[in-house]
């Protein structure tokens, strides 16, 4: 089962770089397994898959300790500040970071251990009280910032767009990412670039991708729907 939806999956998204005239070698799928047990990220390996989303550190620790080391994994969920130093050797993008606090400790932490930490911010691009992020017109101002410190690369935006039944109705919130990530990368700050364009669940990706998204990150779409209650 998850083998035949990551084909899905990937053919959705061939779909829609085709509709967009871009190239599929753009987008990287995002297997977000949170919650899920490591049974069904070994069974999505098989796919040829390595990039794998969690949004807690001790779940996302624990998978890390039992998994293939070639596993690239990503932060995705609100980081606290105390948490910080467990990801440290084990995360490959931290897409959460909103505020210079957070990254005060990131640079701390990852320095200690002499590594450099990729991190996206996270834009609150249709300003969801109930959603992290800053909004977009703080964005420029904290990437400024944060491009001071020595072991944190900034390599992009992240949003999580509104849940919808319609993705119709989160088009213009990813294309004003997107207006968003260039208009930042033509600043030309030093240790900054906007390579990357976090956008897109399973409800939303393909629309996502259609306004540039880079990474997708799809969870129900791969492992079917999440029991909290477990
Ligand atoms: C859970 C989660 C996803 C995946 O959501 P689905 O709707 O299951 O695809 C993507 N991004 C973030 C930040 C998440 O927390």
């Amino acid at each position: 089962m998850i083998l035949e939806n990551i084909k899905q999956v990937q053919d959705k998204i061939a779909a829609a770089c085709t509709r967009a005239g871009r190239n599929p070698e753009e987008v990287t799928l995002i297997a977000v397994s949170k919650t899920k047990p490591a049974g069904d990220i070994s069974e999505a390996l098989q796919s040829g898959i390595l990039d794998y989303g969690e949004n807690k550190v001790q779940e996302l620790s624990e998978k890390y300790d039992i998994l293939p080391k070639n596993i690239r994994w990503h932060m995705i969920g609100h980081l606290q500040r105390n948490k910080v130093k467990y990801l440290v050797g084990k995360v490959t993008l931290i897409h959460s970071v909103d505020s210079e606090r957070l990254a005060q400790q990131i640079e701390k932490e990852f320095a200690k251990k002499d590594q450099t930490a990729n991190v996206l911010i996270e834009v609150n691009m249709a300003m969801e009280a109930s959603k992290f992020g800053i909004t977009a017109e703080e964005t420029e101002k904290l990437v400024r910032a944060i491009a001071v410190y020595p072991h944190i690369r900034i390599q992009g935006l992240m949003t999580i767009a509104p849940y919808t039944d319609n993705p119709e109705s989160n088009r213009l919130f990813f294309r004003n990412m997107k207006k968003l990530s260039v208009d930042i990368s033509s600043k030309n700050i030093d240790n900054v670039n906007m390579d990357v364009l976090s956008m897109g669940m399973t409800g939303d990706y393909q629309v996502a991708i259609e306004e540039g998204a880079t990474m997708v990150r799809v969870g129900t779409g791969i492992f079917g729907a999440r029991n909290y209650k477990i």
